[in-house]
C-alpha cells in the first residue's frame, strides 16, 4: 500500500472497521451521536459556533498556557511565510478569540456557545488517546454566575444521559481566584521541596513553573505525599468560596452528583475557581470523559482589555464511544438504500438512470449497479445493498410500461406500472 493514515490518526469509513486494535465507527454512528449532542445544546439554548482548525500560534501559547504539555510537547506547527499557525489543540481559547473579535458581547447578556470538531495534539496514540481526535463542548461567556457553572455541568450530564452512559464520576473542585493562587503556589512548593528526592523530574520542573499540576500526579510514589499536602480550600478568598458554595448549592438541588476532589487541578492554564471532569469506569486509566472549568483569566491572557468571566467544558467523542460500547449500545448503521434497480440491456438501461432520478426526486434512496453487468451480477449487488426492494426492469417490462418489485427480505414480487412506481414505493417506504 502506498500511503497510509498518519500515526493516531484515523478515517471514518461508512461501516465501523478496526484501527489500531480499536473500533471505529461507521459515519452513521458519529452522525447520530453529533445529533443527540446538538438536540441537547438547542435544549440549553447553547448556538453552535466554528472556528477554524488553524489558529495563531500566538493565541495558543498564551491562552492554553506556557507550562502545559500541550504548549510544551503537543503542538502540531505550521509555518509559513514568516507565519506560525498551530492545529488547534482545543477550542476554549479559539472560541474566546472569536468572542473577542466579533464583539459578541453586543449580541447582548452571555453568549451560549457550543461546537463540535476535530483538535490535533502530538500526544503517544493508544487506546482512546489519538492525534487528530474530536470534541464537542459548551463555551458560556460573559457571566461570573454560578448559575453559569451549574448550567455547563447540568448540559454535560444531560447530554450523557442521553446516550445513557451510567458508571460515571464527576470530580468537582475550586481553584480560587487568581489572586489566591501565589499564596497556594509557595505553601506547596515548600511542602515539596523537602521531598524533591521523591519527585520525577518532570515533577522537580513542576515545582517551579507551576506546582499545582503535581496534584495530578498518577506516579505512585508522589501521591504518597499527597495526603499531607497543603489544600487549595484553605487558600482561597471569600468571593470563591462563596461561589463554590453557590455552584455545590445548585447541583444539589438539581440532584446532580459530584465528589469533591482536592487534587484536582487539570492539565490547562487558564482555570479559574470551578475546575470538573467527568470520569467513567470504562475508561479505566484512559480517564476522562470529559473535563472543563471556569476560565476568568482567559481573555485578558490572549489580549483583551476587560476581563470576560466565562465558563465551558470539552468532551472527548472518541472516548464517548468507548463508553458507548462498554454498555452494549446499538449504534445506528449506513443508511440502507430504499430501491435497487436492476436493468437489462441498453434500453432499459437508459430507461433506469432516468427513472432513478425520478424516483429520487419522491425523495426514495435509489441504487444501481454501473458497468452493464449480467442479472445475476446485479441482483447480487441488490442483496449487498440491503436495499428494501429491487426493481426489476427488462425489454418486456418496457414494451409493457412496468416494472417487477422484488421484496429483497420476503422474495416477493409483484408488478407495478412504472409511472406508478414513485407512488407505490413511497407508500410502502418504512
Ligand atoms: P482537555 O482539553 O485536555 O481537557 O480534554 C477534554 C477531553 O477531550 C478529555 O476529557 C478527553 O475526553 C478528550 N481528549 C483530550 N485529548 C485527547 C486525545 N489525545 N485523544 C482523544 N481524546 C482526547
Amino acid at each position: 500500500m502506498a500511503y497510509q493514515t498518519i500515526r493516531g490518526t484515523f478515517d471514518i469509513l461508512p461501516d465501523a472497521h478496526s484501527s489500531g486494535g480499536s473500533t471505529i465507527q461507521g459515519a452513521a454512528a458519529w452522525r447520530w451521536v453529533e445529533g443527540v449532542v446538538r438536540d441537547a445544546m438547542a435544549r440549553f439554548a447553547f448556538e453552535e459556533i466554528r472556528t477554524p482548525v488553524l489558529e495563531p500560534l500566538e493565541l495558543v501559547a498564551r491562552g492554553v498556557g506556557g507550562t502545559t504539555d500541550i504548549v510544551q510537547k503537543e503542538m502540531f506547527v505550521v509555518e509559513r511565510s514568516k507565519e506560525s499557525y498551530v492545529l488547534r489543540p482545543e477550542v476554549t481559547a479559539p472560541v474566546m478569540r472569536a468572542y473577542l473579535e466579533h464583539h459578541l458581547e453586543q449580541r447582548g447578556g452571555a453568549q451560549r456557545l457550543y461546537y463540535i470538531g476535530p483538535c490535533f495534539r502530538a500526544e503517544r496514540p493508544q487506546k482512546g488517546r489519538y492525534r487528530q481526535f474530536h470534541q464537542f463542548g459548551t463555551e458560556l461567556l460573559g457571566s461570573d454566575d454560578p448559575r453559569a457553572d451549574a448550567e455547563v455541568i447540568a448540559n454535560l450530564r444531560a447530554i450523557y444521559d442521553a446516550f445513557g452512559i451510567t458508571g460515571t464520576r464527576l470530580r468537582l473542585n475550586t481553584l480560587g481566584d487568581a489572586a489566591d493562587r501565589p499564596a497556594f503556589r509557595d505553601a506547596l512548593r515548600a511542602y515539596f521541596a523537602p521531598h524533591a528526592d521523591v519527585l520525577s523530574a518532570t515533577s522537580r520542573q513542576r515545582l517551579e513553573a507551576n506546582p499545582l499540576r503535581i496534584l495530578d500526579t498518577k506516579d505512585e510514589r508522589e501521591r504518597t505525599l499527597l495526603a499531607d499536602a497543603p489544600r487549595i480550600t484553605d487558600f482561597i478568598g471569600d468571593d470563591a468560596r462563596a461561589h463554590y458554595d453557590a455552584l455545590k448549592g445548585l447541583l444539589d438541588g438539581l440532584g446532580v452528583p459530584y465528589v469533591e476532589d482536592p487534587l484536582l487541578v487539570r492539565g490547562l492554564d487558564y482555570y479559574t475557581r470551578t475546575v470538573f471532569e467527568l470520569e467513567s469506569d470504562a475508561l479505566g486509566a484512559q480517564g476522562a470523559l470529559a473535563a472543563g472549568g471556569r476560565y476568568d483569566g482567559l481573555a485578558q491572557a490572549v489580549g483583551s482589555k476587560k476581563p470576560v468571566p466565562a465558563v465551558g467544558y470539552a468532551a472527548g467523542i472518541e472516548r464517548l464511544f468507548i463508553a458507548l460500547a462498554e454498555q452494549e449500545v446499538v449504534l445506528p448503521e449506513a443508511p440502507r438504500p430504499d430501491v435497487f434497480l436492476v436493468c437489462l440491456g441498453d434500453a432499459a438501461e437508459a430507461a433506469g438512470f432516468g427513472l432513478a432520478q425520478t424516483l429520487r426526486r419522491a425523495g426514495l434512496a435509489v441504487d444501481f449497479a454501473l458497468g452493464g453487468r449480467s442479472m445475476k451480477a446485479q441482483m447480487k449487488a441488490a442483496d449487498r445493498s440491503q436495499a428494501a426492494v429491487a426493481v426489476i426492469l427488462g425489454d418486456d417490462e418496457l414494451t409493457a410500461g412496468v416494472a417487477q418489485v422484488r421484496d429483497l427480505g420476503a422474495s416477493a414480487q409483484r408488478t407495478v406500472p412504472i409511472d406508478q412506481l414513485a407512488l407505490a414505493l413511497t407508500r410502502d417506504a418504512p
